[in-house]
């Protein structure tokens, strides 16, 4: 009976880039939600479980306070908070439970296009929503330059002329392009993470969060698995188990002939065209990778 037991405070972005993915994560470990647009907090329907919607900037001191139990944040945003409440002297501590494998970005110095890449820092402004990131690593480098403070527009800061270079994050590098800007130097790689608050939890939460950690981690284990099934000539079968990245595959006889078997097997890679095309000059036919959706 979930509703007996102490709930577990899970914090998330609102809306925004780790908003899908995390609910689709959350779904796949068989957490439903109702979400009404309007409400802060959304409970699960199985499980003791509830979410709090809020702009992903809030997510480290929710946790790192207490307020929260578990968070899924970038690790960019994660980092600055701690350096920022570190200078503070706010509780700055969290658990790191498993990085996520979505919200892949950098956080990049980039500056004009036409301006020399390896052209000097010092003396520049660079305009930057990540201050305290942006100032770590320009220690780090021996770098004197002064960040300049913008929550957003970053990349027109340039243009502007409020600052010479800027610090922003990049996944594909489009808009950088598209302001007439380059990437000069990756300062900082982030996904997105699973943390908790620091301290124990409760005996029952911390039973559901062992729940949740272990089904998380069978989605993870399915998103890299592969299913592989193949025709094999009967002769080749040990060359053919071989190019397999798969421990023991299973052998099956087939109905209409005793010259091929059937091999079945579950690898934790993928197959490469290279090995299916070895594969196939072994004699082997009818050659499948399939996703895995669930594994325990
Ligand atoms: P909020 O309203 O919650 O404060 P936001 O505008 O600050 O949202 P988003 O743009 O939705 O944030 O990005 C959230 C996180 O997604 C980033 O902090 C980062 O970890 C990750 N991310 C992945 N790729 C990118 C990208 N190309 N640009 C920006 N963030 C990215
Ligand atoms: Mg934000």
């Amino acid at each position: 009976d979930s509703g007996r037991l102490p709930r577990l405070k899970i914090a998330m972005q609102k809306s925004g880039r780790l908003s899908d993915d995390t609910l689709k994560l959350l779904r796949a470990c068989g957490v439903r939600f109702n979400l009404h647009e309007a409400r802060l907090m959304a409970h699960a329907e199985d499980w003791p479980l509830d979410l709090l919607r809020v702009r992903d900037d809030d997510i480290p001191g929710l946790v790192m306070d207490g307020a929260a139990d578990l968070g899924v944040v970038g690790e960019n945003v994660l980092e600055e908070a701690r350096l920022e409440r570190e200078v503070a002297g706010s509780p700055a501590e969290y658990r790191l439970l498993r990085p996520l494998d979505f919200g892949h970005c950098r956080l990049s110095i980039a500056g004009r296009a036409e301006e020399d890449r390896a052209a000097p820092l010092d003396g520049k402004r660079i305009a930057t929503s990540y201050p305290y990131l942006l100032r770590s690593w320009l220690k780090r480098e021996g770098i004197q330059a002064t960040p300049v403070m913008l929550t957003g527009s970053v990349e027109v800061a340039p243009r502007a002329g409020l600052a010479d270079a800027i610090c922003d994050l990049v996944s594909t590098g489009g808009t950088l392009e598209a302001n007439g800007l380059r990437e000069r130097e990756v300062i900082f790689r982030s996904q997105a993470q699973l943390i908790a608050r620091p301290g124990a939890l409760d005996a029952g939460q911390q039973a559901t969060l062992e729940r949740l950690l272990r089904r998380l981690d069978g989605v993870q284990q399915a998103r890299e698995s592969k299913y592989i099934m193949l025709h094999a000539p009967v002769g080749r079968l040990e060359e053919v188990t071989a190019l397999l990245p798969a421990a023991h595959p299973t052998v099956l006889r087939l109905g209409h002939t005793d010259a091929e078997v059937a091999v079945h097997a579950v690898s934790t890679e993928n197959l490469f065209w290279e090995t299916m095309e070895d594969l196939r000059e072994l004699g082997c036919s009818n050659i499948l990778v399939l996703p895995i959706e669930k594994m325990l």
